[in-house]
């Protein structure tokens, strides 16, 4: 019989796939001798198979469920239901891969009406059972019967106005009572049924609520925007209870082995005394550093501390863990490898090499290299932050800077976004149905909650400012006000966030860019001697051009030369070329444009000082070049001294029904040869002139866009060569130089052999090749491919990450056919994929030389392509 439940004792830290991560954990914690409250974990497999069978759990799901809550009766020596000694449970979910704050925990699960009464007399204190059965019937109307959340504490709030209560710990065990009564009235009104008396079906319940919890919108948001698969499935983890709430001989709390905001060595958490898990996680109560616990439990302290390090040196890297005291007994309840600012994550990674705890291979893999990208944005600049106006410190939750106008509900933030605005986040605290404002603001600011909030553990997963815990302000959602002291900001005010020290300032402040030395530069030095796929830049100006070099790149995979010819000075040049009626003319028009193009050409070069440069002919259609309104073509028509009639027949002759597929790439200069012409011309004598002006040696690339056939890249190689060998004679130089093209047609990819016959390098388009591979318009696709992620027909968007089945398929045959003919071709990458980590790694696999990326993408794609490398090894 298939085993779908495991007690703590019979699973180990390998079988995440199995157990998730929370119960593979909790099984390797308990293997290694750790103070573990006993339980067992539910599998994926189980919750695949509620799925499978319609929602249901399987018969022997439950028996199996059943026969590990008799082996855990034992172990606790308690009893599930009884008066005299209950058993409680805590039923907590566990991904394969954690997803904080997106599925649903349900405490002291076994408690009813009358093993309240047990609990009271076998601990001798009733308040504490009381509360622990409000908490229960809260969280499981909650979670399990999804009734909102805002009901409960309407209720518990209303109880602690009348009680004149300042704290929850200052209700009484009677205001508690009727609390309870008034919870079970609300689940009467809501469900049409009693609260579920009997344990064994409570736990059933909380069981299914869990797996249904897999699905819930914010886990499906939270996998969509990380990428998760979503048949892993979760698993299910039933814990015998401990009370961090007995009382001030107990708390709770939450801590890391290491500083996951900046990486600083040293425990960093936070402790709240008389309070259980949920409380601090839920920035209810601001709790305590996790420091002062020495002053109030010093043992207790001493063995966290000792465990926290062994904790860390058994899974060689930083743990967030969390834990109970029960009447000063020390219980662990969770470990998991700690997420981690990018900052940190480098911090961390290159501290643990030099501590022997890891090697460099280790090191670079584990930073993600899209999370990198927070380390390459800016910071505010000083000078300017010298003048700001500080208006408030909280908790630096989450690194980074950050302005915009105050949104207060998340729905406001995502409105203004779509309108083009920035925003900062304003909330007393988040919660999961705050995730896509988050996701929309550039920062999030909340009044209370600790450095283990909502705010603050979603916000460094997405690598997004936060200051959480601002105490000082006061945030009145209702009528969208921010209060400090007595200054009142509205709603589109702005406000300007320092996640890094926590720092709110008045107005807007101006960034600059960051630093890439110290660790990061250690990662990127380290990164560099691990890889052997080139990372080369889409640049067409010098001024990408010089970031993509500060940042590494090794070369230009893709200058886009039509980018040039929309400059000011230059566009009515271009649009008489366009308008050219005869041959004639039209060198005319060219002959005036080709002095811009060589010295945009010259500027590049001069930049990338003898670094390979591939300059691409001109690809779009010709039409993208001309107005298209009446209005504009009236004005360009007296600008240029050409008939209005004239222009705009122009205009109509060119359009397109398709122009994607249509007059662009090659098809252009097969048509008008002479624009191939001047390109040439621009991209050889710019090079010769370097030469002769600072003996610089540079072999120019020339990619001809768009083939698919071997003819029509024969037909224009013939016309570039004559070009080229008219430039050497009459400059007297000759120069190395290579001609490619692009595979970006399906077809080419199919007759890749034959292309390589004229083809010295391929370079992979794979903007154009998923479009036409899929037959999906670039330009309009945006609009379903969502629909298609929603439904799970896409896991990812395929122009962003490369489909390796199909597309994929296309790339590997024309590497295949492309060295059979020419063993030496050089061969790369410039679709937006190659600057895409999972693309890179593909790159690597299937040989490639090379991936272009957009400059800030280049040290992404350094230690992605290192990381791809490690991989390979490995396999
Ligand atoms: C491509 O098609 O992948 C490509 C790089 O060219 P463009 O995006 O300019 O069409
Ligand atoms: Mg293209």
């Amino acid at each position: 019989m298939e085993k779908f439940v495991y007690s703590f004792n019979e699973g180990s830290k390998d079988m995440k796939s199995l157990l998730g991560g929370k119960g593979a954990n909790l099984a390797e914690m308990t293997k290694i001798g750790l103070p573990v409250p006993f339980g067992f974990t539910v599998t994926t497999e189980a919750c695949n198979k509620y799925y499978d069978d319609g929602e249901k759990l399987a018969d022997t799901v439950v028996e199996q469920i059943f026969e590990k809550l008799d082996e855990l009766e034992k172990v606790s020596n308690k009893k599930f239901g009884s008066k005299e000694n209950p058993l409680l449970v805590s039923v907590r979910s566990g991904a394969v891969i954690s997803m904080p704050g997106m599925m649903d925990t349900v405490l002291n699960l076994g408690l009813n009406d009358e093993t309240v009464e047990g609990m009271a007399e076998l601990t001798g204190n009733e308040r504490f059972a009381q509360d622990s059965y409000r908490r229960f019937i809260q969280m499981f109307g909650d979670v399990v019967l999804e009734i909102p959340k805002s009901k409960f504490d309407k209720v518990f709030e209303a109880q602690k106005k009348a009680s004149n209560c300042e704290f929850d710990i200052d209700l009484t065990t009677e205001d508690l009572k009727k609390i309870i009564v008034d919870y079970k009235k609300i689940i009467k009104e809501e469900t049409g049924k009693d609260f579920i008396q009997e344990p064994k079906e409570q736990l059933m319940e909380a069981v299914k609520a869990v797996f249904r919890s897999w699905n819930n919108e914010r886990a499906i948001l939270y996998r969509k925007l990380n990428n998760i698969d979503s048949s892993l499935g979760t698993a299910v983890n039933v814990q015998s209870m401990v009370f961090g709430n007995m009382g001030d001989t107990s708390g709770t709390g939450v801590a890391f082995t290491r500083n996951p905001a900046t990486g600083d060595n040293g425990v960093f958490g936070e402790f709240l005394v008389n309070a259980q898990g949920e409380d601090v996680v839920a920035g209810i109560r601001t709790p305590q550093p996790i420091s002062e616990m020495e002053k109030i439990f010093p043992e207790v302290y001493k063995e966290f501390l000792r465990i926290a390090e062994l904790l860390e040196d058994h899974f060689k890297d930083m743990q967030d863990i969390e834990f109970t005291v029960e009447n000063e007994k020390l219980y662990m309840l969770q470990v998991r490898t700690g997420k981690r600012t990018a900052m940190a994550a480098v911090k961390l990674a290159v501290a643990m090499e030099k501590e022997g705890l890891i090697d460099k291979k280790t090191a670079i893999s584990r930073i993600e290299p899209n999370q990198i990208n927070q380390l390459l944005h800016p910071k505010f600049d000083e000078k300017e932050l010298e003048k700001a106006e500080v208006l408030a410190k909280g908790l630096p939750a989450s690194p980074g800077a950050s302005m915009g106008k105050i949104s207060f509900t998340a729905a406001e933030a995502e409105e203004a976004v779509a309108k083009g605005e920035k925003v900062i986040l304003v909330r007393t605290e988040t919660s999961p149905e705050d995730l896509a404002g988050m996701v929309a603001a550039e920062g999030i600011l909340t009044a209370r909650g600790g450095m283990t909030s909502h705010a603050a553990v979603v916000a460094r997963g997405m690598g997004k400012c936060c200051i959480a815990g601002c105490s000082t302000i006061e945030v009145d959602e209702e009528n969208k006000v921010l209060k400090v002291g007595n200054l009142v900001l509205n709603q589109n005010d702005f406000i300007s966030l320092d996640g890094s020290t926590g720092t709110v300032y008045k107005g807007k402040i101006d960034t600059i860019k960051p630093e890439l030395s110290g660790d990061f530069g250690t990662i990127m030095k380290w990164s560099d001697e691990i890889r052997t796929l080139k990372i080369r830049t889409n640049a067409d100006n010098p001024r990408d051009t010089k970031t993509a070099v500060d940042f590494g790149a090794e070369g230009i995979g893709l200058c886009r030369t039509e980018h040039m010819f929309f400059e000011e000075e230059r566009i009515s040049t271009v649009r008489q070329m366009i308008l050219a009626d005869t041959k004639e003319e039209r060198e005319k028009a060219l002959e005036q444009i080709l002095p811009y193009q060589k010295g945009d050409f010259k500027e590049i070069y001069k930049v990338m000082a003898g670094k390979p440069v591939t300059i691409r002919l001109l690809d779009p259609p010709l039409h993208e070049f001309l107005p298209h309104e009446g209005e504009e073509i009236k004005q360009l028509s007296k600008q240029i001294n050409v008939p209005y009639e004239k222009l705009l027949s122009k205009v109509e002759e060119l359009h397109e029904f398709n122009p994607m597929l249509g007059h662009r790439g090659c098809r252009l200069a097969i048509t008008y040869p002479e624009i191939a012409v001047m390109q040439t011309k621009a991209i050889m004598t710019a090079a010769i002139e370097l030469k002769k002006e600072e003996g610089m040696e540079i072999t120019p690339e020339i990619m001809i866009p768009l083939v698919g056939m071997e003819k029509e890249i024969a037909f224009l190689k013939k016309v570039i060569i004559d070009t080229i060998n008219e430039c050497f004679e009459k400059e007297g130089v000759k120069l190395d130089y290579l001609i490619g093209t692009m595979i970006e047609i399906p077809r080419a990819a199919l007759t890749a052999d034959k292309i390589a016959k004229d083809a010295e390098f391929f370079s992979f388009g794979t903007n154009d090749l998923t479009q036409m591979a899929y037959g999906f318009s670039r330009d309009d696709s945006g609009r379903f491919i969502d629909d298609y992620k929603n439904k799970g027909i896409f896991e990812e968007d395929p122009f962003q990450t490369l489909d390796q089945e199909g597309v994929g398929k296309l790339v590997e045959m024309a590497v295949e056919l492309g060295k059979k003919t020419r063993p030496n071709i050089k061969l790369g990458i410039c679709g937006e994929h190659g600057g895409d980590p999972k693309t890179i790694e593909f790159c690597h696999k299937v040989g490639l030389d090379y991936v272009s990326c957009s400059p800030f993408r280049v040290p992404i794609a350094r230690l992605a392509a290192a990381q791809a490398a490690v991989k390979a090894e490995e396999k």
